[in-house]
């Protein structure tokens, strides 16, 4: 597909990667330990992808959330899929705590406040790329 940021790009940085998806970490002030799994190859929605190659993304994204609980204890998790800026299929792993900036609102909405302990949140980062990569091994 022409000019497509995820097809051109890793989309941020890169802990895990195999022959069918990658997941990376996304640089967010607000949201430290947010994951992306970016499946390789072009596709738009999760019906177009074979039934395996589905559920092999899906256990991907579980692994991810796993991860990301163990190491950030965060007070949800949020799984997203939207895709409407860029149509190429990805889920939001994103842990969100009662006093993050947008919290209950989705993190794509008007803030409501200012993150609070993100010292603490960033020092966990360390441990999240080794948990994702022993992970996946
Ligand atoms: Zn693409």
């Amino acid at each position: 597909m022409m000019n497509c940021e995820l097809c051109e790009q890793d989309g941020g940085e890169v802990i895990v990667k195999n022959q069918q998806l990658r997941v990376v970490l996304i640089d967010d002030a607000n949201y430290p330990g947010f994951c992306r799994v970016i499946w390789n190859a072009h596709a738009k929605e999760m019906t177009d992808l074979a039934i395996a190659d589905r559920s092999a993304l899906m256990q991907a994204v579980c692994k991810v959330e796993q991860a990301v609980r163990e190491v950030m204890h965060p007070d949800k998790i949020n799984l997203a899929s939207l895709g409407n800026m860029v149509p190429h299929l990805h889920w939001h792993v994103i842990p969100r705590y009662l006093d993050d900036a947008h919290f209950p609102q989705p993190i794509w909405a008007a803030s409501t406040r200012a993150s609070e302990q993100l010292e603490q949140k960033r020092a966990r980062l360390p441990q999240l790329r080794d948990v994702l990569q022993s992970t996946f091994k």
